[in-house]
Order: structure tokens, then sequence, then C-alpha cells
């Protein structure tokens, strides 16, 4: 375990937001984790990448993050189509590491920044794959008992962009371990209509197609700091749909989600408010991708949050929709 004191977290979220915290847990292996119920208490923070979290204040507490491979070398561990992933992997490498060796279902989600802890807290998805899809089990340690439990994906309860480890506001599951089940034979997902005429003959393909097709979207961390999506799709009823649908006839066709809703693009939605490509302070909306705010350069989180705000009054004002944030805001 490496603990460090008073120290920024600049480097420790994608946003690149200059807070400190008064100290950074990190975790390396399971000595480590059987400690974690007497290091972490109610009022620390759980990390994994930082990439979907903004940070508006120093944090006064403990931040607690995992290493990226665990220490004794067992950061996967493979039985048959199934493996074992510890919690602070990169997601991007595990899909990169899972075709290298002969395993599929998780390549439509190359390229997203983060941690398979945070994968599976968060429900992450794109190109038409989530990552419940092939989550079998999680492991977690309860901080408040020492508890260690394993819940199946049902029991996760995934919804979009969400599962039950985001229900309670207090830290009290910290997932340690993700069991994964893949295919050993390719079947490409290309339920995405975004997919069509990329080649995807094989895998590898696949992912860098995808991964290409990203970065044209959004902007590169290493030069400018976001968190992606800021905002979640909304979903709305029928009647909403439909009188949008009329009034906007270019409007993108919504996703049907259920017999009665219906999945808008907020994209749109901010980019009809007009939203793309302007600028508040330090913040902007991305020119090619009006959901994702980012930084021009030393922003702080209060910037990123009167941005957001702006945007979901005027959205909510002009559509009667009214936009949620899909980051974390600290
Ligand atoms: C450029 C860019 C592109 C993105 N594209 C996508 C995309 O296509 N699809 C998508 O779904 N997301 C996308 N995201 C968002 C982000 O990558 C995901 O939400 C990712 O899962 C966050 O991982 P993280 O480790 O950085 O989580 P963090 O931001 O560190 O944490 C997210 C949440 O998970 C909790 N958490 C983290 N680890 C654990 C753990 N081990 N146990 C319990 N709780 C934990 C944290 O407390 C926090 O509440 C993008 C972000 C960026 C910057």
């Amino acid at each position: 375990m490496k603990v460090y004191r008073d120290i920024s977290l600049k480097a420790y979220n994608t946003f690149g937001i200059a807070v400190k915290t008064q100290r950074l847990v990190v975790m390396e292996d399971d000595d480590d984790v059987a400690l974690a119920p007497i290091l972490i208490n109610r009022h620390s923070l759980v990390l994994g990448a930082g990439s979907d979290t903004v940070f508006t204040r120093d944090f006064d507490g403990t931040v607690v993050t995992f290493s990226n491979e665990k220490a004794d070398g067992q950061t996967i561990k493979q039985s048959g189509n199934q493996l074992t992933v510890w919690a602070g992997m990169k997601m991007d490498d595990l899909v990169q590491w899972t075709l290298d060796h002969g395993l599929y279902g998780l390549e439509n989600l190359s390229a997203i920044p983060g941690t398979v802890g945070a994968a599976v807290v968060q429900n992450v998805g794109a190109y038409g794959a989530e990552a419940k899809d092939t989550v079998v089990s999680v492991e977690v340690i309860d901080l408040y008992t020492g508890d260690i439990r394993t819940y199946t994906g049902e029991e996760c309860r995934f919804g979009y962009r969400t599962s039950r480890f985001k229900e309670e506001t207090a830290v009290r599951e910290l997932v340690v371990y993700v069991t994964f089940a893949l295919k050993d034979t390719y079947v490409p997902n290309l339920s995405y209509k975004a997919l069509e005429g990329l080649p995807h003959e094989s895998a590898q393909q696949m992912r860098d197609a995808i991964t290409a097709l990203r970065w044209t979207k959004l902007p590169r961390p290493e030069e400018h700091g976001s968190a992606g999506s800021f905002f979640k799709n909304p979903v709305v009823d029928e009647t909403t749909y439909m009188r949008l649908k009329s009034e906007y006839p270019g409007m993108p066709e919504a996703h049907k989600v259920n017999a009665r809703d219906y999945k808008l693009s907020a994209g749109w939605l901010i980019d009809k408010a007009g939203w793309k490509g302007k600028t508040m302070g330090r913040v902007g909306v991305w020119p090619e991708n009006a959901l994702v705010l980012y930084n021009l350069g030393g922003c702080t989180g209060d910037e990123v949050v009167a941005l957001a705000n702006a945007i979901q009054a005027d959205v909510e004002q002009k559509f009667g929709i009214a936009l949620s944030p899909e980051a974390i805001i600290i």
C-alpha cells in the first residue's frame, strides 16, 4: 500500500482539476483491501482513474484508489472463458488483453478511459455494448463490516450508466474484483448504427476502428481535460418525444428503451440550443461533440459546474427537458 499526504489530485482526474487531498491511499493487493475498512470511513472517497469525476473543492479526508497492476502479479485470473480482474486495471488494457488471448465481447468498449472497478459502478457503454453484457459477478468488500460479498450480474442492478454501487450516497462497498464471461469465437456486434461500414473482419480491426472513430469526437486527454460525455441522454415518455419530433422534424430518431420511454440525444439538444463550441471562463463545449465539456487550461470545478448549469437551464427553457450530469461532481 502506498500512502501520500497533502497531495494534488490533478493527475488523478482526467479533467485535470488541481485540488488537493489530505491523504491518498493506493491499494496494491488483497492484504491492503483487507485493511480498507480500517482506513476508509464514510467521509472517504473511492477513485478509479477520475475520468468521470469533477472536483469542485479540496478533498478533506482520505481518497482511496487501486494500483493498475496487482502487486502479486494476479491482476487477471483466467478460468476458461471467464476472467476475474482486479478493480484497478485500466479497462482499455483489459480489452486489448482479451483480444491478445482470443477472448471476445469487450471490443466495442475500446478506448473508454478508467478502471475495471468503475466500469461496473458506472455500467460503461459505447457502440452498442455495455459492461453489464459480459459481467457475471462482482466481488466487493463491505467497508462497515469487513465482509466480502459477491453479487451476480443481476444483483448488480445495472441500468443506464448506473448500478447498485451508485445507490448509496456514502461509500459502503468497494468493488475489488469483476468477473467477465467472454466468448472464444468472434461475432462482431454491429448493432450500433455508426459502426456501419467500419472494418470489422477481426476483433482487433473492430477495436482499432472504434478507437479511431472515438478520437474524432472526443478531446484527447493529453491535450484537453474532460470527463467524456458530461450529460446523460435524457429518457422521456412517448408524448414528450412526439411533441419534440413535431416541433423539430430534423431531430435524430430516439432510441426506444421500453414500451413507453425513449432516449433522446442530449448532444443534439445542446447543439440545437447553440452551445457547441461555446466557452465560459476556462471551460468549453467541445466543437465536435456538444455532449463534452472540456478544460481550456487551468479550469476549476466551479467553472465546469457553472457552464453545466447554464446549459441545463437553457435546454430546459427551450425544450422542456431536464438534463442530468453523467459525471460525478464532488
Ligand atoms: C475522453 C473520455 C471518454 C469517455 N467515454 C465514455 C464512454 O464512451 N462510455 C462511458 O460509459 N463512459 C465514458 N467516459 C466516462 C468514464 O470513462 C467512465 O465512467 C469510467 O468508468 C470511469 O472510470 P474511472 O476509473 O475513471 O472512475 P472514477 O471517475 O474514478 O469513479 C467513477 C465512480 O466510480 C466509483 N468507483 C471507482 N472505483 C470504484 C471501486 N473500485 N469501488 C467502488 N466504487 C468505485 C467512484 O467513487 C465514482 O463514484 C469517458 C470519459 C472520458 C474522459
